[in-house]
């Protein structure tokens, strides 16, 4: 499994207290992404130039002097970079570092073991990511180990996925934290990179087959706190079986240092940032409809 991150005690990613461990690889690639690094399927290299001391061990290791170490600053050629890693071996002060480790679905039910103890009645392990079914079969083979040793299961997913994993899946998840961004599919292009065509058929597929679902619902102000949108939410609530309840997720500008570190434009924006009425409104419009929110 390529993993970024294995994150403890987590308390938003489903009931109780969880293990989230984020997978990667996306096929969307949203505006607002809090995880970029998740994005990408290979392995990438984050660098942090504040952590950098400018001793020069990276420059000198490079087959391909893709680091160039001046007076005043450090210059990361990515264009250079064939992803030997060298770099990152000889870095002391971790301002280079490999965004995520390839591990077997074993060595991670290992790391996911040691923390039961804090799962409770509610708790257990979430996967994330990225979207976790781009390792399908990893996945599924990590939600089944977790079921046989009687652990808890959610799956975050932003449901752009093959449909044929779900009957699969379907069983082995306690819970789904279903992303949907806007209702509006031209939006959805224009922001995410992709139709929601596929993940409306897809959740529809997965309460067919009896998933519990939560819809997510994230707000950005000026992209899709808008009525077309929460119509969108209603309809898809309504022909849902198994949904919960819709989870309003205010915009965070998260995401920006880690874009940085990868060499990529900060795509944090402080005006997609929604305050307490624009969610108020949401939610209103929403329980107008008859839609059973949490924000
Ligand atoms: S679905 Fe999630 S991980 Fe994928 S691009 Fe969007 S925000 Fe990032
Ligand atoms: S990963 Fe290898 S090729 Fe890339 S910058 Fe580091 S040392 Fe150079
Ligand atoms: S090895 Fe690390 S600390 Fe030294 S110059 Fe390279 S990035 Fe900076």
């Amino acid at each position: 499994m390529n993993v970024t991150e294995i994150q403890r005690f987590c308390m938003h990613d489903g009931p109780g207290i969880r293990t989230v461990v984020f997978l990667k690889g996306c096929p969307l690639r949203c505006a607002w992404c809090h995880n970029p690094e998740t994005q990408f399927a290979k392995r990438e290299i984050l660098f942090y130039p504040k952590k950098c001391i400018g001793c020069s061990a990276c420059a000198y290791v490079c087959p391909n002097g893709a680091h160039n170490i001046t007076d005043t600053e450090h210059i990361f050629n990515r264009k250079l970079c064939t992803g030997c890693e060298k770099c990152i071996e000889a870095c002391c002060s971790k301002a280079l570092a490999a965004s995520s480790e390839i591990m077997t679905t074993d060595e991670v039910f290992a790391e996911l073991e040691k923390d039961r103890a804090f799962y409770g009645e509610n708790g257990g392990v979430t996967l994330s990511g990225g979207e976790p079914f781009m390792q399908a079969q990893e996945a599924v083979e990590l939600l089944k180990m977790c079921k046989n040793h009687g652990i808890g299961t959610a799956v975050e997913t932003c449901g752009y996925f093959e449909a044929s994993i779900l009957e699969e899946a379907v069983p082995l998840v306690d819970c789904f934290l279903w992303d949907f961004k806007d209702g509006n599919d031209e939006r959805h292009k224009k922001y995410t990179g992709v139709s929601n065509d596929k993940i409306k058929r897809n959740i529809l597929l997965a309460d067919s087959l009896g998933a519990n679902i939560v819809l997510r619902c994230i707000m950005v102000k000026g992209v899709n706190i808008k009525e077309d949108h929460f119509n969108a939410i209603a309809e898809l609530w309504h022909r849902l079986k198994h949904c919960k309840y819709v989870e309003l997720i205010p915009y965070h500008a998260y995401g920006g240092s880690k874009m940085t570190a990868l060499g990529k434009k900060d795509n944090g924006n402080n005006a997609w940032i929604p305050d307490k009425n624009d969610i108020e409104y949401a939610r209103g419009f929403l329980e107008r409809l008859n839609v059973k929110v949490k924000a």
